[in-house]
């Protein structure tokens, strides 16, 4: 049999195996080696079972990983990359339309950190019901803009910024929890998929999911917020089963998640406004910032490339190691 792995912690953990949770005893030699960066499994793993006496059952190895993961710094170690969760599908960025303010440095981030992980990527737009005019519209977001119709309303931006990351290959939905606007497409894209949701403490992250599946057991407040680190981080990662089919990664204090080792030199692969231009700058090294002949500061001139996206590249890129630097430290 052939089980998910949706809870760890130092001695046993619970597989998901055909609609039930088996509790599993971790093999000896993968117990935790007090320092808890080298555990071989991780929440969402897939590992094969064999029944042992009464209801536990007994791992007998684990599945080849695919790429899609999510990770931290192992606490207390810069250095060390520790896989939070393993077979992730899709990070769905979570940012509100209003209170707190759409901050789109911080969205291009996450985004970039799902990129980097190897995630797909949704980004959905909360609260919009604070934005529009008519909150009980039911409109699916690619006819958002025509429902709202023209004129100087803030749900013109929202189109427009919707439309954008549609654009550049991702999923971009307008949901509000408390209206219920959207909820239905969320669940579309949630099902039968591993994903985790990240974004602002605020913007209703909790609530959607609750709006999702209600009764969902969500665990609040085993980690700090404030530096989303701590010791318990180790145990506080869960899969959550989808009525829908597929899970929700739930870990509080989830934030910049692997950031960390991105270097400059590889941010570019992480935009596929940049990705899509490859080759078409001047010199094969192009950083896209001050070379001369360079098809991006081109294509943002024209209006091809959004201003907004190129700004977040410039921060993030000056916020990140050069790769002399990173390789130092490694
Ligand atoms: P989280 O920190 O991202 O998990 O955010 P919460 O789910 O705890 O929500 C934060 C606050 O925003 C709560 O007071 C919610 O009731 C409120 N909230 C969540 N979603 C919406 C929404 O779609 N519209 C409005 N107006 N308020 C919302
Ligand atoms: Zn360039």
């Amino acid at each position: 049999m052939i089980g998910v792995v949706i809870r760890l912690d130092s001695a046993s953990c619970i597989v998901r195996c055909e609609g039930k949770n088996v509790r599993c005893p971790l093999p000896g030699k993968w117990r935790l080696s007090g320092r808890g960066q080298t555990r071989p499994i991780a929440v969402g793993d897939r590992v094969r079972l064999s029944l042992a006496a009464g209801s536990e059952a007994v791992i007998e190895g684990a599945e080849p990983r695919g790429p899609g993961k999510l990770s931290r710094r192992a606490a207390g170690d810069r250095e060390v990359e520790q896989v939070v969760a393993a077979n992730v599908d899709q990070l769905v960025v979570v940012v509100a339309a209003a209170e707190p303010p759409l901050n789109r440095r911080l969205l291009d981030r996450l985004i970039v950190s799902g990129e980097h992980g190897q995630l797909a990527v949704v980004v959905c737009v909360n609260k919009i019901d604070l934005v529009l005019s008519d909150p009980s519209l039911q409109i699916p977001d690619p006819r958002l803009q025509s429902a709202i119709g023209p004129g100087p309303e803030p749900g013109d931006d929202l189109a427009q910024l919707l439309r954008l990351y549609q654009g550049l290959g991702y999923t971009a939905l307008a949901t509000s929890a408390v209206t219920g606007f959207g909820v239905e497409e969320l669940r579309a894209a949630l099902k039968d998929k591993t994903s985790v949701l990240a974004g602002p403490s605020g913007v209703g992250k909790s609530a959607l999911l609750m709006a999702v599946q209600p009764g969902l057991e969500l665990r609040v407040g085993e980690v700090s917020a404030a530096t989303g680190k701590g010791r318990h981080t180790t145990t506080a990662v869960s899969l959550l089963p989808l009525e829908v089919g597929g899970y929700v990664v739930d870990t509080p204090g989830i934030r910049e998640f692997a950031l960390w080792d991105i270097e400059r030199e590889d941010l570019k692969h992480y935009f596929p406004e940049m990705r899509e231009r490859f080759g078409q700058c001047r010199f094969a090294d192009c950083s896209h910032l001050q070379e001369p002949g360079c098809a991006v500061v081109r294509a943002v001139a024209g209006g091809e490339i959004d201003a907004e996206r190129y700004e977040s590249y410039r921060r993030i890129y000056e916020s990140l190691p050069a790769a002399a630097f990173a390789r130092r430290r490694k």
